[in-house]
């Protein structure tokens, strides 16, 4: 194990999503001389790339500033070279343990590096959840009609007045197909039991709906269509029989899966799905006094680029104001 330095740092940055990156504009236009730990490329359980989840989509349409539209990637490096313009210092590299007992805290890479901060940014995101299947990932990050953001995607001319698969049958999913059935000719819900595991109210609100009809006790098995997605064949988990719907879209609502599993069990206080809780409304603080959090790593509710940018500007803040108050900065 090497030490990047004898120094401790203002704060340091975990995660290079928007909320990361905005942290960072923030936190380096405040002169406190910010570290971003960035990531490194994972392929498993799911894809994960330094930027974060923009990097696995083509057309962001509902962020701000881009009335044409920009691509995921694109916008992420704007963010970063943002970032950098005020001297934001970058490392390509995994945070894999943090000690949040002692101040300073101590921060160790996936390369053994070891960091020591007055104050901590955890911005590291969530993935979705996917089915696995050869042809989801390659359809959805070449905009070819797999998504797994209704709000993000629904939108896109290529799901006007077509009919949509949901898979799933949480809260999300009734939500995604309520979403979708505002474009779609029909939204079909694909489900692999017999009920749906949505609140009595966010069903009835479906099943009320004359576009959403529920597909029971099936599960997809293949995604067809070679650059745009032309149906999926399902498999009814009852009788062994299997079946193609034709479809223009696939919206995959099986849950997402925040970034948090780094933190030892008790180190920041986290709820049952492991989303870090933030201790005071509209704030960025967590149950450790001088790490802050922001995105979707601590948002189980919007998911989107805008407002884990705009959780990033308030951790920054607050954790500006922190270490001021602490006089350590
Ligand atoms: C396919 C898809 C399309 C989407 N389209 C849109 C859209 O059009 N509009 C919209 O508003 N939202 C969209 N979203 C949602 C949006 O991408 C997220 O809400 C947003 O990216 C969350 O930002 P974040 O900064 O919290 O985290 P993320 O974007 O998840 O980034 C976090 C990053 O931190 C890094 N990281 C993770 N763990 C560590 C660690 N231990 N050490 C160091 N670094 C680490 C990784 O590089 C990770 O990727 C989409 C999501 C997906 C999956």
């Amino acid at each position: 194990m090497s030490d990047l330095d004898d120094r401790i740092e203002n704060v340091v940055i975990i995660g290079s999503g928007p909320a990361g990156w905005t942290a960072a504009i923030y936190a380096a236009r405040a002169s406190l001389n910010p570290l971003v730990y960035e990531g490194v490329p994972k392929q498993s359980p799911t894809l994960m790339l330094p930027g974060g989840q923009l990097m696995l989509t083509t057309e962001v349409e509902n962020y701000p500033g881009f009335p044409e539209g920009v691509t995921g990637p694109e916008m992420m490096e704007q963010f970063k070279k943002q970032a950098e313009r005020f001297g934001t210092r970058i490392e390509t590299d995994d945070i894999t343990v943090c000690d949040f007992t002692e101040r300073p805290f101590t921060l160790q890479s996936a390369r053994g590096e070891q960091v020591k901060a007055h104050a901590v940014i955890v911005a590291t995101g969530a993935t979705a959840n996917w089915l696995g299947l050869e042809n989801e990932m390659r359809l959805a990050q070449s905009g070819g009609g797999v998504s797994a953001c209704a709000v993000c995607d629904g939108a896109l001319p290529i799901f006007r007045d077509q009919v949509l698969a949901v898979v799933g049958g949480g809260d999300t999913a009734m939500e995604e197909a309520s979403y979708l059935a505002k474009f779609g000719s029909k939204v079909l819900i694909i489900h692999r039991r017999e009920e749906l595991r949505a609140s009595k109210a966010m069903q009835k609100r479906v099943l009320d709906n004359p576009k959403i009809e529920v597909v029971w006790n099936s599960v997809v098995i293949d995604v067809l269509g070679e650059s745009k997605v032309s149906g999926v064949r399902l498999k009814n988990v009852k009788t062994g029989e299997e079946s193609t719907l034709e479809c223009k879209g696939l919206f995959v609502a099986i849950g997402h899966t925040p970034a948090s599993g780094f933190l030892k069990p008790g180190q920041l206080e986290r709820d049952e799905k492991g989303y870090i809780k933030l201790v005071e409304p509209q704030r960025s603080l967590t149950s450790v006094e001088g790490v802050f959090a922001a995105g979707d790593v601590a948002d189980a509710v919007y998911r989107q680029a805008v407002t884990a940018a705009g959780m990033g500007c308030r951790a920054a803040i607050d954790a500006e104001r922190w270490l001021a108050e602490q006089g350590l900065a």
